[in-house]
């Protein structure tokens, strides 16, 4: 014989009880046994549960919810039954509806609802699913009847989660259904007490009831019909990349339930356990499934852990104190004995091992009881101050990470600890229960979600793997940095399994988020239809509150005003990776406050494309000296604009201020070229790369031989500079054929000698690496203690969106294997 479940989602509409007709008419046809066990419509438990509510408070609100609740059942009535029976099975509804309304004005009238009249107020949900579906199924020919488990299910009379009396409840079991052949459609989650009273066996508890039946019967296998597929590797709703799980032990169902999974309800495990009869998790939706076998021994698969879940809603219970040092367990026993008086659940336990504090977690519903247990219990030595006022935490959530596997496995905590501590996911309390079956951790409740998609990834998708970007600035390199993106992403995922979501997108006027990712083939579109105003400060929030794992914001611009934000963006554990040469160059203060705060929160600040755009420039300097190397010199040149002016000058065949003002016509100086020509951009550059060496330099410590006339410096328009500029032509004309004449060629090099650091217009020579540059060529040349003889030469384009764009995306799938 076989018990099938069909939960509430199962049985919540017309079209999803014909579904399960189907199940079970193909398992009549197959000529098994089996017993049905089914829960209310669902959503109508949660409705009952509201009416009530409503009623205890003196709200008549609850009234129109009673004709929902009447024509849930109807619809079904007008559908699946046929029509010239369908008054008389109304008319039961209607009965038990009048019942119904008739018990709810009386909790309005004496404004009060008894755990025990809320047992019986909920109990109309799944003493009128069972009705009908016996009745729908009768009328399809099939030789079925309701069961009101409330005939042979015993409970003692705690309301609200009766206890039940397996031994009477088994035996009037068996001898019910020695006496019938007819298939028993039976109310899931309700029983009665020894005095006849209708209890509940708590929300969610029809999976119990399947189970008790199942062991009651020696059933060969329990059913429970749901609406997913089996038990997941997590809750669906909140990691969309939760897959399912072929297998699980007894012991890591009631884990997994018991940290929170709702697809099973906890106690359901035990009878079956018991009886060690296989549950099986299946889906009404998609019955071809296999879905998830729950047994005594499950089969290990490829991953070393089976599931994680979590409780969302819990509070933390601090006691602290001297009392607690050394008192061989007596205050230990003292504080678990009163909560158990005052029946409060513990969800979690832990204790320090100095002894000095016990932390544990409870419902919210709890804490109040509990504390006034406790200060009861412990009012002398509070008094005395042996024991500490409690430290009652609020809003935080349990993960669980969960399997058998586990056991004697190193490495779990680790990889636990490493993805939380990489998202900035604070951990306030840990638990590991001795069976190493289950790490538990008390975080955040607002970290609840990233953290279980962090740990998810961290222990499930090891081979596919995704980081959250947000992308400020769509200029040129923004906007080739997405084609980047969206041409690389087939790539990307085969060959280093990394999945790149554009989740928050802005240029200067408009932004626009998309958690699920942004399509990018039509980026500009979403950008554009975007009525949300761009604003950094609401962007960064925005980014805070999406609170997403693996999060990293790129900074496209050259604004300074956006790495104002760089501090609040690093502290809420989010990497940053920029051309923007702002912040690095800064203060050397700020700038290295930036760099510690990465550090702490775990996250990445790297700005490789600052100096030389795609070259790898930084990345050497910070290679060479975290090797152990010493850096002696730093020479380069560092502008792609000006080396540009420079060559394009020596061939001779435009003036200099003409070269100049093509170069900014084409886009390859700044709007104000003088930002160039002054030298400020090389002096940011040049900056950094001290720092990278280790150098603590100022940018005002930098000596700038100035290439242009105070009058071009000093001049109030870009056309006015324009106009001062003309007359320097002979000036430049005449440097440039003396050079020639002499062979050599003008380069603007930023050198840094120890702590020295100069810009100078220098005169090089065939014989000078510099003198070979073309193009907007940059090449940066480091002597160090092992590149003294014959230095380090990197050479390439140092400017265009292609490869300023490329150099971003390096560092973006750089930090993500630095997150994964
Ligand atoms: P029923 O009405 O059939 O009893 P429930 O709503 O009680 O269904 O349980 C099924 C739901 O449990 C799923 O729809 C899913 O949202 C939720 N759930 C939570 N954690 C898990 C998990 N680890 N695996 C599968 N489902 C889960
Ligand atoms: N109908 C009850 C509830 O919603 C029992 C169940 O669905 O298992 O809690
Ligand atoms: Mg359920």
């Amino acid at each position: 014989m076989k018990i099938l479940k069909f939960g509430g989602s199962s049985v919540a509409h017309p079209e999803s009880i014909e579904r399960v007709t189907q199940i079970i008419n193909s398992y009549l046809s197959s000529g098994e046994k089996f017993g049905v066990v089914v829960s209310a419509l669902g959503g109508l438990t949660d409705v009952l549960e509201q009416m009530g509510s409503m009623a205890e408070l003196g709200n008549d609100g609850y009234k129109p919810l009673i004709d929902v609740f009447f024509q849930r059942h109807t619809a079904i009535i007008q559908q699946l039954i046929p029509e010239e029976k369908q008054a008389k099975v109304t008319k039961e509804i209607d009965k038990r509806t009048k019942e119904l309304t008739n018990i709810l004005q009386g909790v309005y009238l004496i404004k009060e609802l008894t755990p025990r009249t809320k047992d019986y107020l909920l109990s109309f949900g799944e003493r009128c699913s069972a009705f009908l579906l016996s009745k729908v199924l009768w009328y399809q020919g099939v030789n079925a009847s309701m069961l009101d488990a409330r005939e042979v299910l015993r409970a003692d009379n705690t309301f609200g989660k009766g206890k039940i009396k397996v031994k009477e409840s088994y035996q009037l079991i068996q001898e019910y259904f020695k006496e019938t052949d007819e298939l028993k459609v039976i109310t899931g989650f309700i029983a009665s007490t020894a005095r006849g009273e209708t209890i509940t066996l708590g929300r969610g508890g029809s999976d119990y009831t399947a189970s008790l039946f199942g062991a009651a019967l020696g059933c060969s296998v329990i059913e429970i019909w749901t609406d997913v597929a089996g038990v997941m590797t997590a809750d669906p709703n909140k990691v969309k990349k939760a897959l399912p799980v072929k297998h699980l032990s007894y012991q890591e169902a009631l884990e997994m339930s018991h940290f929170g999974a709702k697809v099973i309800y906890p106690a359901t495990v035990i009878p079956a356990m018991e009886k060690n009869i296989p549950l099986y998790i299946k889906s009404t939706f998609a019955p071809e499934e296999v879905g998830t076998v729950v047994s005594e021994h499950a089969e290990p698969d490829e991953h070393p852990i089976k599931g994680i879940s979590s409780i969302s809603d819990v509070s933390l219970i601090m006691i602290q104190g001297g009392a607690l040092v050394g008192a061989v367990a007596s205050h230990t026993y003292r504080l678990f004995r009163v909560l158990a008086n005052y029946q409060v659940n513990i969800i979690l336990i832990t204790q320090g091992s100095s002894e000095h504090n016990i932390c544990f977690a409870v419902k919210p519903e709890d804490v109040d009881t509990a504390k006034k247990a406790i200060e009861e219990e412990f009012s002398l030595e509070i008094q005395s101050r042996y024991i500490d006022p409690l430290i009652i935490e609020p809003e935080i959530s349990i993960l669980a990470v969960i399997g058998d596997n586990m056991k004697h496995r190193p490495g779990i905590s680790a990889r636990l600890f490493q993805s939380l501590g990489k998202n900035g996911v604070n951990v306030a309390v840990t638990s590991q229960g001795s069976s190493e079956r289950n790490i538990s951790v008390a975080i955040n409740r607002k970290d609840e979600v990233k953290a279980l998609n962090a740990v998810h990834e961290a222990f499930f998708l090891s081979d596919t793997y995704s980081v959250n970007l947000y992308i400020v600035g769509v200029g040129l390199i923004g906007g080739t940095l997405l084609s980047q993106i969206r041409e690389n992403a087939g790539f990307l995922h085969k060959n280093q399994h990394l999945e790149i979501n554009v989740v928050g997108l802005a240029n200067s006027k408009r932004m626009v988020f998309d958690e699920e990712g942004i399509v990018l083939e039509n980026w500009r579109e979403h950008l554009n239809e975007s009525e949300s105003k761009m604003d950094i400060r609401k962007f960064v929030a925005k980014m805070k509150e999406l609170n997403l794992r693996n999060s990293i914001f790129v900074d496209n611009t050259a604004a300074p005003e956006i790495t104002e934000f760089y501090e609040e963006i690093l502290d809420a554990s989010i990497s940053i990776s920029t051309p923007n040469k702002f912040a690095p160059s800064g203060l050397f203060r700020s700038y290295q406050d930036l760099k510690y705060l990465a550090y702490e929160r775990g996250v990445k600040f790297m700005y490789e494309t600052n100096v030389g755009a795609g070259l790898p420039v930084i990345t050497t300097i910070s290679d060479l000296v975290s090797s152990g190397d010493r850096i002696l010199k730093i020479q380069g040149v560092l502008s792609g604009s000006l080396s540009y002016i420079f060559n394009t000058f020596q061939r001779g065949e435009a003036s200099f201020s003409d070269i100049v003002l093509e170069a900014q016509q084409k886009g390859f100086t700044e709007p104000d070229p003088r930002e160039d020509l002054c030298g400020s951009d090389v002096a940011r550059k040049l900056t950094i790369l001290a720092r990278e060496s280790g150098v603590a330099l100022e940018r005002e410590n930098i000596r700038i031989d100035p290439i242009l006339s105070p009058n071009c410096i000093e001049a109030q328009s870009v056309e006015a500079f324009f106009e001062e500029l003309k007359k320097e032509d002979e000036r430049f004309e005449q440097m440039r054929e003396s050079l020639t004449s002499e062979g050599k060629a003008l380069r603007y090099i930023a050198t840094l000698a120890g702590d020295q650091a100069f810009l100078s217009l220098a005169e090089v020579g065939t014989e000078s690496d510099f003198y070979h540059l073309s193009g907007s060529d940059n090449m940066i040349v480091f002597t160090t203690e092992r590149y003294k003889e014959r230095p380090l030469v990197i050479k390439g384009p140092g400017a265009g969106a292609e490869v300023t764009a490329a150099g971003v995306l390096a560092e973006i799938i750089r930090i993500a294997y630095h997150l994964s």
